[in-house]
């Protein structure tokens, strides 16, 4: 295995916003011309919180789309879904056996979603992490692209496979995450003290990808900033710093180069000008989403192409996995 191997998985929450795209699809898109990648649509994540059955298959192909739109290519990367490839299920039942318990408590995610559950907190939002440890580690991925409130869950997942190998021997690998350094954590426009989310965040402060260009002006013109007038990054100016690391961000750009672009401007013509760039950013995606999103058969058929390739590898992995433990019969 000499090359580099990437693996990242996205909910099917079909209304991925900018903050996904930004801290996330995007290094997807650039991940296929740096090695073997494989992307997960994690439906079996998706049921940790409330969710709707009848919604779920829908928005799979939602995010199916968007992920195609916006540059996946599945002649250059896997794309899958998560529950097509039961080996991540069964992998995460026995790299229980290796979790901390008292790891899983200190997982910022879990607090956080936890406390926002009108019914039940579930066992399985406690476990997510785990889940997605096994995601990962049944395909020996070394490289983990996410944003930056996923550091702590990509940390557990080296622990996981840390402590797997020194119990049961040297079997799988310690992935390591990739952050981006402009983009990894995209504050909600309304609330800039959180991060932009697809549950629990605020429809104003939150641009979705497929939002109409007029709706994604309207959300940046209302950005919540600060008192003062002047566009750069610093105490007290959380609101313009983010915007500030949209624009970088979206022009690929050094947020330096933007402040120094926008000395002496003011917060309209800033926001002005970010809501044009995110909307000229988006707006390939949503055209290219409107085309690909009606044919589900197509859909499901790169879904399950996709599965069939991810088994092949995960499987192997799997079958290694029980050996070592000395679960099943002998292989
Ligand atoms: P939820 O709040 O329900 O967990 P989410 O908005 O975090 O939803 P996910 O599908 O869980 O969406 O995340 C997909 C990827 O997007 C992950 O790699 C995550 O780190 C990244 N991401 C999520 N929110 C942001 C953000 N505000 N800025 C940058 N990256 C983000
Ligand atoms: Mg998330």
């Amino acid at each position: 295995m000499a090359e580099l191997r990437i693996f990242s998985g996205i909910q099917p929450t079909g209304r991925k916003h900018l903050g996904n795209y930004i801290g996330a699809i995007r290094q997807y898109v650039e991940g296929q011309d740096r090695g073997e990648a494989i992307y997960c649509i994690v439906d079996l994540h998706a049921i940790t919180v409330d969710y709707e059955p009848a919604e779920l298959r829908e928005r799979v192909h939602d995010t199916t789309a968007i992920l195609l739109a916006a540059g996946l290519d599945p002649d250059r990367c896997i794309l899958m879904r998560q529950a097509d490839v039961r080996e991540h299920a069964e992998l995460c039942w026995l790299l229980a056996a290796v979790t901390a318990h008292g790891d899983l408590n200190r997982m910022h995610q879990f607090k956080e979603k936890s406390a926002r559950q009108r019914q039940l907190v579930s066992a399985g939002l406690f476990m997510y992490p785990v889940l997605q440890a096994a995601d990962v580690l049944a395909y020996k991925a070394n490289e983990v692209p996410v944003g930056e409130d996923q550091r702590q869950h990509v940390e557990l997942m080296r622990e996981i496979a840390r402590r797997f190998n020194e119990r049961f021997g040297e079997t799988l690998v310690e992935p390591e995450h990739r952050i981006p350094g402009v983009g990894a954590r995209i504050m909600d426009l309304q609330d800039p003290s959180s991060k932009m989310t697809t549950t629990g965040g605020s429809e104003a402060g939150t641009v979705y990808v497929l939002d109409e260009p007029d709706a994604i002006r309207r959300k940046l013109r209302s950005a919540v900033t600060d008192s003062g007038s002047e566009v750069r990054r610093g105490e007290g100016k959380e609101g313009i710093a983010n915007l500030i690391e949209v624009l970088s961000a979206v022009r690929g750009l050094d947020p330096a180069e933007i402040e120094a672009e926008f000395e002496g401007s003011g917060y309209g013509d800033f926001k002005t000008a970010v809501g044009d760039a995110v909307v000229d950013y988006l707006a390939p995606v949503r055209g290219r989403y409107a085309e690909l999103r009606p044919d589900e058969a197509a859909l499901e058929e790169t879904l399950a192409a996709g599965a069939e390739r991810a088994r092949s590898i995960a499987s192997a992995t799997l079958a290694e996995v029980r050996e070592r433990m000395g679960v099943g019969p002998r292989a």
